[in-house]
């Protein structure tokens, strides 16, 4: 062992992240005998999963600001408590460039990639720019900033061609875009969205590419050791959203030609190599017409991980953990199989139709089970959602030989789950898996929002 892998080995990992996720790397830990540290705030202090946890300590009010995302608490609570490694999850922390920084400025490792790697993912050009030189398939337009100068705009554009879409370089959570569609529109745009880029996220950077009609969001899975060793594990469809937001995931995409799905997976192994990438990692891509176009990376583990891991029968949370400390991969491409189908419900406290949330407390909590149907949730009877969280309660995740199977093991699985007190979108869930747009394949990620227009 070379002093710099036996400088990663931890044997206790703070959990910086509450929920769903919380839990599943809480079980990852325990099943590789790794002590589990967890932090919470006052809302969650009696979370099912502090039970299991080797210490769960309240580090302040309920407000994000003051635990999930207070850097300096989490350091702290890490030294106090002798956590070697701090896992972010996803949200909150995980994708802060500076907190990844801190965290290894202080001597503990970040169950993450490198800094350097989060920094430069989260600035969309930079990002463009790496792909582009990987190889990785983009939507057309330049991997620059746009200038100020509005008839250089507009030469862009036209080389582009409309629609477009103006993006902010350092936008996120689908805000800071807009859709143009003619020279008309094309200046206030800009100048719009440039005001927004610079009150939201503290650069004005903008960048011009090809609006999609009617793509589908299709993500390929990485997981890179620090040997330089990538592999990708198959890909999902994630098209079934609500305001950006993702309702249901699926793997595989369906109806994807196996050897181009394979090309742009190479493609993103490649770029993980070229940009010295450690740990997992999400390439997410618009899919039209038979084509790829990379839209961006995320740095972290997440939500619909679980449906890669049915599909490719690898734990990614255990391998995330093995990686940062420094492990090699124990698994080279040509051991990457995937077999079967998997669908994930994300099952959220609101309303099924009008989308208001609904926290409270659980009255009654019965999940489904049976072969092939997983539940990742830290909700039970009595359980209380505050309404401080996103709104996520449990991930229904079902896995059969076929598409069509799934699906049936799905109606099974909706129709068997039973949360009382109040309100989920289980409801919402069996329509779509009663669709027959969405039970045929392939829907664009415009579908469900139309689909519930037309359903009003
Ligand atoms: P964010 O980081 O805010 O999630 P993304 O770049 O991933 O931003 O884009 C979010 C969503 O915006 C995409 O899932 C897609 O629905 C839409 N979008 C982004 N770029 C384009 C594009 N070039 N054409 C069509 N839709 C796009």
């Amino acid at each position: 062992m070379s002093p710099r892998e036996r400088d990663r080995r931890f044997d206790t990992v703070l959990i910086a992240n509450r929920g769903e996720i919380a839990l599943r790397i809480q079980r990852a830990c325990r099943e590789l005998g790794l002590r589990s540290v967890m932090i919470c705030s006052e809302a969650d202090r009696d979370a099912p999963y502090g039970a299991t946890a080797d210490e769960f300590v309240c580090i302040g009010p309920s407000a994000p600001g003051q635990t999930y995302l207070n850097q300096a608490a989490i350091l702290l609570a890490a030294r106090t408590m002798g956590a070697e490694a701090i896992h972010p999850g996803y949200g909150f922390l995980s994708e802060n460039a500076g907190f990844a920084q801190a965290v290894e400025d202080a001597g503990l490792i970040f169950i993450g990639p490198p800094a350097s790697a989060i920094r430069m993912m989260g600035d969309k050009i930079a990002a463009k720019r790496a792909m582009i030189e990987a190889g990785v398939p983009c939507v057309p337009g330049p991997d620059t900033a746009l200038p100020d100068d509005v008839a250089t705009i507009k030469n862009i554009a036209h080389d582009i061609g409309y629609p477009v879409i103006v993006k902010a370089a350092g936008g996120g959570g689908g805000r800071g875009m807009r859709v143009v569609r003619d020279d008309s529109a094309l200046e206030d745009a800009v100048s719009v969205t440039r005001e927004e880029a610079r009150r939201a996220f503290g650069t004005p950077e903008l960048y011009l590419e090809k609006f999609l009609e009617h793509p589908r969001h299709v993500e390929i899975q990485v997981l890179c050791d620090n040997h330089g060793n990538t592999v990708w594990l198959g890909h999902r469809d994630c098209s079934t959203q609500r305001r950006h937001q993702k309702v249901v995931e699926e793997a595989p995409a369906p109806g994807i030609p196996t050897d181009i799905a394979a090309a742009v997976g190479e493609r993103c192994a490649e770029a993980c190599r070229r940009i010295g990438y450690r740990g997992v990692g999400t390439f997410e891509f618009l899919y039209e017409n038979g084509a790829f176009y990379f839209i961006e990376m995320n740095t972290r583990l997440q939500v619909e991980h679980p449906v890669t891991e049915m599909t490719s029968g690898i734990d990614i949370v255990c391998e995330q953990l093995r990686v940062a400390q420094g492990l090699p991969l124990k698994i080279s491409q040509a051991d990457v199989q995937t077999s079967g189908h998997s669908f994930e419900c994300r099952i959220n406290a609101e309303d099924p139709f009008t989308f208001a949330a609904s926290p409270g407390r659980i009255t009654n909590a019965r999940f489904p089970a049976g072969p092939g149907v997983r539940v990742d949730s830290h909700v039970e009877t009595g359980y209380k959602v505050s309404p401080h969280y996103d709104s996520l309660i449990a991930k229904l995740i079902v896995h059969a030989p076929t598409r069509d199977q799934a699906i049936r093991r799905m109606q099974v699985a909706l129709a068997d789950t039973r949360i009382e007190g109040i309100e989920t979108n289980v409801a919402l869930h069996r329509e779509i898996f009663e669709d027959p747009a969405f039970c045929a394949g392939g829907t664009d990620i415009h579908h469900l929002e139309h689909w519930l227009s037309e359903r009003k």
